[in-house]
């Protein structure tokens, strides 16, 4: 396949970071070096713009500490010394190595690791999928980010998506729902500012003054962790005040009667010290909600990270199918396009689970420092194969996780750009391309456009792309079957042979031609204005039987809400202009621009404990500490403590993350973590401030 030749030419390409609005870009490549790298002013979402991050993407690619030759590690685990080696080297002993685990305990003590470190589908999941699942090697459950949200709106309407993020235009009541919109959704923003300025009213529920709750028409800073009550205590005001559209409902809802039962103990008075709003608050916003049309609600991923995740997630889907709110454009619930966009490609065909050995355990991400760390867990895991991931920061209990990556036995292999916290610890590390060196295809969770990621250069020194990485790896462990070593080419024209009417039309040519194609060309698209709920009874399931035989509620409910520990506080974290979890950290102009590591607290959180504003403070719990710098504002409710995520070092320098106190508790169901539910002590620490990070 031809890429950039040696005159100046631009070559179309889509941003593949875990973000939801997939931007496209041109790349301006010039005597084979990439000058330029601008969002795609002709498509619809992008608007010619990209964010703080990838504006200098540049950088990232042509970064002197890319890893652009095969290494072997040298020094201790966890030190970052390595040897340059090459790639037979390398695939020869790793194929060795793997041979060797699975002839003596079987392949199940490999273990995959992978996440969205790329969206693009090929190089998220393609061959690697084909070749672990031949091998029988243990499957990882990828549930650490929206799985629970899905799964949890899923158990009301039958599937996690909804309504067309840009129909957004033509709401007069938008609810963003524990989303950060202007930091981690920005090109969704210049149409939620198209409906106000035609007379939509903007609400943002969140624990934190936001810089998206700044902008609001009315902000509702909610306890994190309540928002289920907070719709209970809505939908019984809806339902008293008969609110309802009982034609709807009649037509394709089931548990109505029961709902009534189960809402009536949730009045505004009820929950209101719950949810730490004002009862005649609550009243307004629901009545408000009710009764201006269309309204929207849009849940993101600040809900999901709690242990009652699946359970909000499910509660607040009932709010729109009470009102009828999904009749109207604009109107109903707008998450992740995400199950839309897969049930429309050929995903099947691209993993081809036929050739996957049966019966092979399945062990969640969330859990990787306890499994690593367990001796009884049978095989243990003796091998690692960390890709598209940096677990060592990402996931919870950090320190746990150290503890487990720096065991002798076991061998640890990493496909990245760059010696990741994850790397230091591997046995080997092997150099990735970056998006703008490999093809993909790439759908997007946050709107309805497919787009093509051609290349625009050749890959950075002996770099190659993750299915590269995996044919080169079954040629090294003898495996002849054709499939895994199908071509990206290929693998995109395979996902793309789909019978679904609107993939059908979709062609490679044609996004080689046109960089992206809206893969629903249905314009006045509402899924469910005549109900068509894809759900065991065929209705909106506000009484879920599928749940009571799993012994969940089968009603919405509050759920679990962890209360914090007598002087504790709640930790809750969140995305910063800069980072991309820990993506960017360690580029100079990103955390320069950051700075260090802070803890922002109320200021009555803050006397009580002798904090100080501008002082480091020690941040810890029983699982470990960390060291920030105190801020002190009214951004945050009192009892919450906000930190940033992403950076790689504390306000020390100690190369740890808000992960290190985070649990690896699970979500009541999806499989999901909950990150928020952390409680941490915050104290004075005698430490230096370093202005030098
Ligand atoms: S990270 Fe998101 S906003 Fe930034 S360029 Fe990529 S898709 Fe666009």
């Amino acid at each position: 396949m031809a890429i950039a030749d040696h005159s100046l030419s631009i070559i179309r390409g889509a941003c593949g970071h875990d973000c939801p609005d997939t931007c496209s870009w041109n790349v301006t490549v010039q005597d084979g070096r990439a000058q330029k790298l601008q969002g795609d002013p002709n498509h619809p979402f992008t608007r010619g713009t990209l964010c703080a991050k990838v504006n200098h993407y540049l950088e990232r690619v042509y970064h002197d500490q890319r890893v652009s030759h095969p290494l072997r590690r040298v020094g201790a685990k966890g030190e970052g010394r390595f040897e340059r080696v090459t790639w037979d080297e390398a695939l020869t002993d790793i194929a060795a190595r793997w041979m060797a685990v699975i002839e003596e305990t079987g392949a199940e003590a490999i273990l995959p690791y992978s996440s969205a470190g790329t969206q693009g589908l090929i190089q998220m999941s393609s061959l690697d999928r084909r070749l672990f699942g031949l091998l029988g090697c243990s499957n990882l459950e990828r549930n650490i980010c929206g799985e629970v949200a899905g799964i949890g709106v899923a158990s009301t309407q039958g599937v996690g998506y909804g309504a067309d993020p840009e129909d957004l235009v033509h709401s007069k009541y938008i609810v963003l729902w524990g989303t950060n919109t202007i930091v981690t959704n920005l090109h969704l923003w210049p149409i939620i500012t198209e409906a106000r300025s035609r007379g939509a009213k903007l609400v943002v529920i969140d624990p934190i003054r936001t810089r998206t709750a700044e902008q609001a028409d009315w902000h509702l800073a909610v306890r994190p962790g309540s928002d289920a009550a907070l719709a209970l205590a809505m939908m019984h005001v809806i339902i008293r005040d008969d609110l309802i559209d009982h034609d709807y409902v009649e037509r394709y809802a089931t548990g109505y009667a029961e709902l009534v039962e189960r809402v009536r103990e949730y009045s505004p008075e009820a929950v209101a010290s719950v949810v730490g709003l004002d009862a005649a608050i609550i009243e307004q916003f629901a009545r408000e909600y009710a009764t201006t049309a269309p309204s929207l609600l849009r849940p993101l991923i600040g809900i999901e990270h709690h242990r009652n995740g699946a359970m909000m997630f499910r509660t607040i889907a009932c709010l729109p199918i009470l009102i009828g709110a999904w009749r109207q454009r604009g109107g109903g619930l707008s998450r992740s396009t995400h199950g839309l966009q897969f049930s429309t490609l050929n995903i099947q065909g691209l993993l081809l689970p036929q050739h996957h050995q049966p019966g092979v355990r399945a062990l969640n991400m969330r859990d990787l420092g306890n499994d690593l760390c367990d001796r009884t867990l049978s095989p243990p895991i003796r091998s690692l194969c960390v890709y598209n991931s940096n677990p060592a920061v990402s996931i919870p209990n950090q320190q746990q996780i150290r503890r487990g990556l720096r065991r002798d036995d076991l061998f640890t292999v990493v496909h990245d750009l760059f010696i990741t916290e994850t790397a230091k610890y591997a046995d080997y590390v092997l150099p990735a391309t970056s998006q703008i060196e490999h093809l993909d295809l790439v759908p997007a969770w946050g709107h309805h456009y497919l787009s093509l990621n051609r290349p625009a250069i050749e890959p950075i020194g002996e770099s190659v792309a993750n299915t590269e990485f995996f044919r080169r790896l079954a040629r090294a462990m003898g495996r002849t079957e054709p499939w895994l070593f199908d071509s990206d080419e290929q693998l995109i024209r395979t996902v793309l042979n789909s019978q679904h009417p609107w993939i059908a039309p979709i062609t490679f040519e044609r996004l080689w031609d046109e960089g992206f194609v809206r893969f629903n060309p249905e314009r006045d698209w509402l899924p469910f204005a005549e109900g068509g709920f894809p759900t065991r009874s065929g209705k909106a399931e506000l009484y879920s039987s599928t749940l009571a035989e799993q012994g969940l509620d089968p009603l919405p409910s509050r759920g679990d809400i962890r209360q914090a520990p007598a002087g504790m506080l709640q930790l809750i974290t969140g995305k910063t202009l800069h980072f991309l979890n820990s993506s960017y950290g360690h580029i100079e102009r990103h955390r320069n621009r950051e700075g260090r590591l802070y803890i922002e607290l109320d200021a009555h959180d803050a006397q009580s404990r002798n904090l100080i504003a501008g002082r480091m403070v020690d941040v810890s719990n029983n699982q470990g500490k960390i060291t920030a710098e105190c801020r002190i504002s009214t951004r945050v409710r009192p009892g919450i403590a906000w930190m940033p995520f992403g950076g790689l070092q504390d306000a020390t320098g100690e190369f740890v993350s808000a992960n290190t106190l985070t649990p690896e508790e699970p979500t009541d169901w999806g499989g999901g973590s909950g990150f928020y539910d952390t409680f941490v002590d915050v104290l004075p620490t005698n430490g230096t401030i370093r202005n030098d990070l």
